[in-house]
């Protein structure tokens, strides 16, 4: 049988642990035999990253903008034990953080759905979709800590250097603590407001959009004004056409009616409230295994990744050579986000196609009672008994459903 042909090479980003290992297997047992598959590789794993100085990540996002089209395996995010674990230079800011500051948009979180897995909250019927703000707040936040006596300050100077305000955080007179400041910019907030108007309309779902404006009177309320101007300006009507909602409430409140909701929401968050928010609905849903993401930048660049990280106890398993059930679902179907957004762009109906049945295959492996060890206890299936598979059994029996 003759390979599937591309056009446009995929940015293909390795990654760390399990989520490794997973992504070698997967390229071997299920793209590569249909797909003459065209990539430039980069390798964010960890030690790649710090001989490069961490220059690796940005050649990586600077090539998703130059393709459109990424691909991304989890990556550790070094914090002080893994510096010692790894021998890093430094420690080394969260790739996705990188990428996400360098391609800007929006991160939009969907649970793939398999009949037989029901959702931990039984009211939800429907999927829940996060769309989460990618750019600032506390993740390219600074931070310090202060001793007894400090005085800190948040200042802003003009263009010039003159001191236009200077506002008190806190004396610490009464002993030491820590200060952070952070920042976002008007045009991501509206970019990210833009692209969650459309998105509700292309997948027909409502928007709810969250923020704790009540207590940040200045920074949150910003998210809050740009969405309502946009929305008036740009979407109301669009929005009343299509019989679709946009709500905004606060993030306590949003919490509680989704908790209520039988699903079926575009929930837009801001990037801590979506990086929080999103593992809670993952796996409400099922598994984090069952989650995917992309992100969306505003001039229509793509990155598909799991939402799940790199899954470290298993990879001590596996490196003890011990049998992994670990669940690969979500980065599949991150490689078929891209296969199928690549054929798209470049008019390759075959490589969409595929990308579909790859997707079907693997739902279907589920939903016939083939599944990794974390999905077992959600399995619910009359006339079907789950078997527990191990990592690279689980592969296998998506690629003969394939075949
Ligand atoms: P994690 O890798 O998502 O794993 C947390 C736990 O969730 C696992 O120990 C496992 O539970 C379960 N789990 C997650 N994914 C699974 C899968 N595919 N199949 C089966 N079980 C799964 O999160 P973490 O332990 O907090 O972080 C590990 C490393 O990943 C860290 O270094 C972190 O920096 C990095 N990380 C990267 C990304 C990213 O690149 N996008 C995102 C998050 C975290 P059991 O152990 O109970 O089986
Ligand atoms: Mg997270």
């Amino acid at each position: 049988m003759a390979k599937i042909a591309m056009k446009t090479p995929i940015v293909e980003m390795d990654g760390d642990e399990m989520t490794r290992i997973l992504w070698r297997w997967i390229k071997e047992d299920l793209i590569l035999p249909y797909v003459d598959l065209k990539t430039e590789y980069y390798d964010l794993g960890l030690s790649s990253r710090d001989s490069t100085d961490d220059r690796i990540t940005v050649e990586a996002a600077n090539a998703n903008k130059k393709y459109g089209v990424g691909v991304k395996c989890a990556t550790i995010t070094p914090n002080a034990q893994r510096v010692e674990e790894y021998h890093l230079k430094q420690m080394w800011k969260s790739p996705n953080g990188t990428i996400r500051r360098i391609l800007d948009g929006t991160v939009f979180r969907a649970p793939i759905l398999a009949k037989g897995i029901t959702p931990y909250v039984p009211g939800w019927k429907k999927p829940i979709v996060l769309a989460r703000h990618a750019y600032g707040d506390v993740y390219s936040g600074v931070e310090t800590k202060t001793a007894e006596g400090d005085k800190a300050y948040l200042v802003v100077e003009d263009e010039k250097g003159n001191v236009k305000e200077k506002l008190l955080i806190h004396d610490f007179q009464s002993g030491a603590g820590i200060v952070q400041g952070m920042h976002n910019m008007d045009a991501s907030i509206k970019s990210f407001a833009r692209s969650c108007f459309n998105y509700a309309l292309d997948v027909k779902m409502p928007l709810w959009f969250a923020t704790k404006d009540t207590i940040s009177k200045k920074y949150d309320h910003r998210f809050k004004d740009i969405f309502a101007e946009i929305f008036e300006k740009e979407y109301k009507e669009k929005f009343a056409a299509a019989g679709l909602e946009y709500m905004y409430t606060l993030i306590d409140d949003a919490v509680a009616r989704v908790m209520r909701s039988e699903g079926g929401i575009l929930w837009a968050c801001k990037n801590y409230d979506g990086d929080v928010m999103s593992d809670m609905v993952a796996t409400a849903y099922g598994s984090l295994g069952l989650m995917s993401s992309v992100l969306v930048s505003p001039d229509g660049n793509y990155e598909f990744e799991a939402a799940h990280g790199t899954v470290t106890r298993h990879y001590y398993k596996h490196l003890k050579g011990e049998e992994t059930s670990t669940n690969s679902v979500a980065t599949i179907f991150a490689w078929t986000g891209a296969l199928a957004k690549r054929g798209e762009l470049d008019g390759l109906v075959p490589l969409v196609e595929f990308a579909k049945k790859l997707e079907s295959a693997t739902v279907r492996t589920i939903e016939e009672g083939e599944m990794t060890g974390d999905l077992l206890p959600l399995f619910h299936a009359e006339g079907v008994t789950p078997k527990k598979l191990n990592s690279r059994e689980f592969l296998k029996a998506v690629a003969s459903r394939l075949q």
